[in-house]
């Protein structure tokens, strides 16, 4: 058996497991795409202290740092079951395997909801964006739409304002679900449209880029066109934790609910980065979430004894 067995490979597991290893302990790392998000990113600005590689580039760099020690590194295997035990973890592989370890961190990560019209596959990445926080500089003096009226949304159409030359909100409702300041907030911008009762129905393009979109106002059952270089979609971030519903604490939105050090409901179950309850998501944060698992679960295997 493992000491730690990590399930999931982008910058969270990929810091836990180098973590882990560097204690001198038995390590796992159990992947279905190693890399993770970053791996559908092109441009990152904002890990500190590498002022610019690509998503590709940086998943190679997680790989290689992992395989600077010894590891098991599972790539292609995704996790269906965790099973908890007294002294040790079982974690049932699709390929009907069943790996087991003293302490097990959970780092599968989440992927964003997409709107689903033709042209967002075509255009990821070349106008449309899924982070604000990760791609609004890219946008600084253009013109960008926010897909979607909750928190997120709202957020995402404020925080943009101040780079961008006008944001357009589109809410398919026929009401912003924001929280009421952040929307008092929203109102009185003066480069922020909202647009309610709108279903965006395509994502246009000139084959390099992003160029506009349609939307239909679902009152009035009219198509209207857009033109703008950005859409920003924010209706929802999911994570990766179908698998766990019922063996450990998720909240209401599916996040495996962590403390301070990263400890789950199930003793010596530790999670990081995106699908845990931790605030923001990024590759910096997740990839710092990670280390401290491992250190919580080398802890834990200091307090416990071997079976
Ligand atoms: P992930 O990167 O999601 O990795 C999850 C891992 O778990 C993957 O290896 C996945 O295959 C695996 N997995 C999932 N389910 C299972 C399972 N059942 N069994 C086994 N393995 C499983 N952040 C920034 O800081 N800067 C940026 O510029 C930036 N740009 C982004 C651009 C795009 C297009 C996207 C989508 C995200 C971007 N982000 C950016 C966000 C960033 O990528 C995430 O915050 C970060 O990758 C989260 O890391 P993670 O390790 O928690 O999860």
């Amino acid at each position: 058996p493992y000491d730690v067995l990590v399930v999931g490979g982008g910058p969270a597991g990929a810091a836990a497991a180098v973590y882990a290893a560097r204690k001198g302990i038995r390590t796992g790392i159990a992947a279905e795409r190693f890399g993770g998000q970053v791996l559908d990113t092109m441009a990152i600005e904002n890990f500190i202290s590498v002022r610019h590689t690509e998503g590709p580039q940086f998943a190679a760099a997680l790989e290689a740092h992992v395989k600077d020690y010894d590891v098991d590194v599972m790539n292609l295997q995704r996790a269906e079951k965790l099973v908890p035990g007294k002294d040790l973890i079982a974690i049932e592989l699709a390929n009907g395997a069943t790996l087991r370890s003293r302490t097990v961190i959970l780092s599968t990560g989440a992927r964003w909801r997409q709107m689903g019209v033709p042209g967002e596959d075509q255009y990821r990445n070349k106008g449309v964006a899924y982070c604000p926080h990760c791609d609004g500089p890219l946008f600084k003096g253009k013109r960008v739409a926010v897909i979607g009226g909750g928190n997120s949304g709202v957020e995402a159409a404020i925080d943009l304002a101040n780079i961008v030359a006008h944001v357009t909100l589109i809410e398919f409702d026929s009401k912003l679900r924001a929280d009421d300041v952040l929307q008092r907030k929203l109102r009185s911008l003066p480069n922020v449209d909202v647009l309610l009762n709108a279903k965006t129905t395509e994502v246009l393009g000139d084959g390099q880029k992003v160029t506009g979109l349609t939307y239909e106002n679902r009152i009035a059952g009219q198509r209207h066109t857009l033109s703008l270089e950005g859409i920003f979609v924010q209706i929802g971030l999911l994570p990766n934790t179908e698998w766990l519903k019922g063996t450990l604490e998720l909240s209401p939105r599916g996040e495996i609910v962590v403390d301070a050090h990263g400890q789950t409901s199930v003793p010596g179950v530790f999670a990081a980065g995106d699908c845990t309850t931790v605030p923001y998501k990024q590759i910096v944060i997740a990839a710092g979430e990670g280390a401290k698992a491992s250190l919580a679960a080398f802890d834990h295997l200091m307090r416990t004894s071997a079976p």
